[in-house]
């Protein structure tokens, strides 16, 4: 079976061909906003122009044509609406031109599946960590598809934190990779700490961190503070979640899993709980084509397809509504 998945949820137009599980093609385009945050009509304006190229350098690298594809996988959110409807109609004619079966994916739930595919830990204690989500994640004892969300940010996803405390100090482009290289010189600052149970937030700790470098202090200090501070909370509550559910294994995936700091905290955390660790290569924690793909074959095999005229974009899409999703009649 091969399956071509499109990643289009916010900054990127990731495309990605699957077959039988294996990926064999996953080129993505990113929209990179500069002085500014994600504007979605120019996220969506860049998706459509990208689309076409993305799609066809994808099915030169895998050497397919259109015709060969068996299953038309998109990610159906969560994710801003004006991106999310390019992908979707990309999706939609692809599988309407080609008479190409259709289904939609839960966003994190692509994080999670290809991450277990790549490191062959299942069944673990999940951190999802990206822009605008951080979830603490445990499948459902009776139906491994299905998720609880078991702690959660209660306000800003932690990659937002970094991205908006990245555009107040003026970086051109403030995305967390910068930050996590400002934050290499820095030195600790004491900044707010708070975790709620297995909950946690985060804006007390951007304000904090705003006012004092509107104050003068170091932006190298604030950087490395600010996710040392949020990494910490993220452990504890990880940790928690650990000890409640009693898993013997923690995965951690999104795009701030590429954080190299916060997948050693992880590491030592669980080498000290004794629990095994696994995170994805980064191509595979920032948005792809590949992990839509790949999870798309599964819930294909598992749920079957829907018509074309079934799905549409879902923005607050959350993975323990996916129930909602295919257990709705066709
Ligand atoms: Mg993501």
């Amino acid at each position: 079976m091969i399956t071509l998945g499109i990643e289009c949820t916010a900054h990127t137009l990731g495309i990605g061909i699957v077959e039988d599980g294996k990926i064999v093609s996953n080129i993505h385009d990113i929209y990179r906003p500069i002085n500014e945050g994600i504007l979605p009509r120019k996220a969506a304006d860049h998706h459509s122009e990208v689309f076409a190229r993305v799609l066809s350098e994808n099915l030169k690298k895998a050497n397919l044509k259109m015709d060969e594809i068996d299953l038309v996988a998109f990610s159906q959110g969560p994710g801003i609406g004006a991106p999310l409807a390019v992908g979707i109609s990309g999706a939609k004619y692809l599988a309407a031109r080609f008479n190409k079966k259709i289904i939609g994916v839960n966003h994190p739930y692509a994080h999670i599946k290809i991450t277990e595919h790549l490191t062959g830990l299942k069944n673990a204690l999940v951190l999802y960590v990206s822009g605008g989500n951080t979830q603490i994640l445990v499948n459902r004892p009776k139906n491994h598809h299905f998720y609880h969300v078991i702690g959660e940010t209660l306000d800003i996803g932690i990659g937002n934190l970094f991205d908006t405390f990245g555009r107040a100090i003026g970086l051109e482009y403030a995305h967390g990779s910068v930050l996590e290289q400002l934050a290499k010189n820095g030195k600790y600052v004491e900044l707010p700490y708070t975790v709620k149970g297995m909950n946690l937030v985060f804006s007390g700790l951007l304000t904090h961190a705003e006012q004092f470098a509107k104050n003068g202090k170091g932006k190298e200090d604030l950087a490395y503070s600010l996710m040392e501070t949020s990494f910490a909370m993220t452990c504890e509550a990880t940790e928690r979640a650990l000890f409640l559910t009693k898993k013997r294994t923690v995965i951690v995936c999104g795009g701030v899993a590429q954080n190299k700091r916060l997948q050693q905290m992880l590491r030592t955390m669980c080498e000290e709980d004794n629990v095994q660790f696994g995170v994805a290569a980064d191509e595979f924690n920032r948005d792809n084509g590949a992990m839509i793909a790949y999870a798309g074959e599964i819930l294909y095999k598992k749920f079957g397809a829907r018509p074309v005229d079934y799905w549409k974009p879902y923005t607050n899409y959350r993975i323990d509504r996916m129930k909602e999703v295919f257990g709705k009649p066709h």
